[in-house]
């Protein structure tokens, strides 16, 4: 690999501490510490993705470049640094957080000219790892490595996973937070991004009253990463809120289109540039539900629930709103802004399942329709996936109820039977008024509605082959994940088997990473 291609701008320009010192601290007034990653000393590499590192200009893999991907060996001339951020946690302000098991090597440009940023996660601790250790263990390192590489699959925008290998360290973790403590594999993940970016960034810094430093990383992060803004002064801040506005509306809809639950939309999770990020206890969708919430800690509240991931991002938007305030300083443009976002993100929202339903343009009637829709996916429990696959099959001869059994987690007795009927007439009559033909409806819904999708069951099996030395179900799904609209393997096109119902790891998780 042409590790030697990293670059590091970021540290260059702004104001950080280089004193290289691990422990846990608060640093005002800088935007990033020098920090090493730990060093472990028996490394073994998991999976290492070739596509990419070719992509971003690191070129192939040798043997000797493990050393790299655990964060041993660095490329010369090159400081590892974490970066400081606060943030907005289940609704409260958090203070100053940070990169606390992420390193960052710097940035590499590839021939065409693309910019990627290199993070270690799970290398060791940073300044900002608070009371953690800064290690990743296998789990969550396997949830990052593969989730982030599906939605990327999928066609949503997200940070991407480069390699992923054991540390050869053990590491401790309470899994469920109840008093039992257990040694887990160590495992360290390379991911990348245009830039890892978050609000937390900006809040930091305008908490902080740095407002120098906040305009010169709102300047920084225009000109790099915003060439369509090409106004000055204030207004070219504007622009980039409203861009950031809609490139998250449109994250949102994505999300909705796959059943992506995050989990965690804490506003230190959320990417500038409206990529997903922080891969932790996140849940693809199986029976569809508005209120599922994968994570254990958000339970109470569930402030992160499926269906409120519109709503909590438009909160999310106004926290960073508050923070871009001293450079913007026009409360009403922010306030109509944050207004705009709600219509826009539904609109978006309501084309996006008309795509799913092979509708041509969004009629009148659809939001009704829609509605009704959801009622019916959460009283007769359908899988998400499945649903729009049996959808896409239907043909005027088949026995409906039949057709769609295997697709829902319950048994459709008579009632709910004529239910799905009556529900299916009503498609047909509005499929019947789209101006594209059938075919086209057909491709249409082919492109919205993916046939693999990556279950919480599989990634947990894939976990405990990983566990016991073997491989083939990550190859698989490996596979499987790269061809997300097409069925390469009919066993992947079920529902989760009723054994996994309640298993930790599996339909409820924690945060313990
Ligand atoms: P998350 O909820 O995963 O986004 O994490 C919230 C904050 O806790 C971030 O600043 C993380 O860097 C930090 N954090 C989470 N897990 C660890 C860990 N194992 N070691 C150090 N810091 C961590
Ligand atoms: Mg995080």
């Amino acid at each position: 690999m042409n590790i030697e291609r990293i670059q590091q701008p970021f540290i260059k320009i702004f104001p950080g501490d280089t004193s290289n010192n691990p422990m846990q601290r608060n640093t005002p007034k800088v935007l990033f510490s020098t920090i090493k990653p730990a060093g472990f000393e028996k490394p073994q590499l998991i999976a290492f993705n070739e596509a990419l590192s070719e992509e971003i200009g690191l070129g192939k893999y040798e043997k000797k470049d493990l050393d790299f991907l655990v964060g041993n060996h660095l490329p010369e001339n090159i400081q590892t640094y974490a970066t400081a951020y606060a943030g907005h946690q289940f609704g409260n302000w958090a203070g100053q957080l940070g990169d606390g098991r992420a390193i960052l090597a710097g940035e590499i440009t590839n021939d065409a000219g693309k910019r990627t940023e290199i993070q270690w996660k799970g290398a060791g601790a940073t300044p900002y790892s608070r009371h953690a250790d800064g290690r990743a263990v296998l789990r969550s390192s396997v949830r990052e490595y593969l989730m982030s590489e599906a939605m990327f699959h999928l066609g949503v925008p997200t940070t991407r996973a480069l390699s992923l290998a054991f540390t050869g360290e053990e590491v401790v973790r309470d899994i469920m937070y109840n008093g039992n403590p257990q040694l887990e594999k160590g495992a360290v993940v390379i991911r990348t991004a245009e830039s890892f970016l978050r609000f937390g960034h900006f809040e930091l810094m305008s908490a902080q009253r740095e407002y120098n430093t906040l305009e010169e990383l709102l300047d920084f992060t225009i000109e790099n990463y915003f060439p369509e803004i090409t106004s000055t002064d204030s207004q070219k801040y504007k622009d980039f809120f409203e861009n950031i506005c809609t490139r998250t509306a449109n994250l949102m809809v994505e999300w909705f289109r796959v059943g992506f639950v995050h989990g965690v939309m804490n506003t230190d999770n959320m990417s500038i540039l409206g990529l997903t990020i922080d891969y932790g206890p996140y849940s693809m969708m199986d029976e569809y539900d508005l209120n599922f919430t994968p994570n254990t800690t958000d339970l109470p509240g569930r402030r992160y629930a499926f269906g409120k991931q519109g709503q909590i991002s438009q909160w999310n938007l106004w926290q960073l709103a508050n923070a871009l305030h001293p450079m913007i300083k026009d409360e009403k443009f922010l306030e109509d802004t944050l207004n705009r976002y709600g219509n826009y993100f539904w609109e978006a929202h309501d084309k996006m399942l008309c795509r799913k339903f092979g509708f041509d343009e969004l009629k009148k009637n659809d939001e009704e329709f829609f509605t009704n829709w959801q009622g019916l996916m959460q009283e007769l429990q359908f899988d998400y996936t499945l649903f729009f696959n049996q959808l896409e099959k239907l043909t005027s001869n088949v026995d409906i109820k039949e057709h769609f059994s295997n697709a829902s987690y319950t048994f459709l007795n008579e009632e709910n039977s004529n239910k799905l009927k009556n529900f299916i007439e009503s498609y047909e009559s509005r499929l019947k008024s789209n101006t594209i033909s059938r075919e086209e409806s057909l491709k249409m819904m082919e492109r919205s509605n993916p046939k693999f999708t990556l279950r919480n069951y599989l990634l947990y099996e894939c976990i405990e082959e990983i566990e016991n030395g073997k491989t083939e179900l990550l190859e698989k799904l490996t596979k499987a994940l790269k061809n997300p609209y097409q069925e390469l393997f009919p066993e992947f096109s079920s529902k989760r088997p009723s054994g996994y119902d309640d298993t930790a790891g599996c339909s409820t998780l924690s945060c313990s990473s």
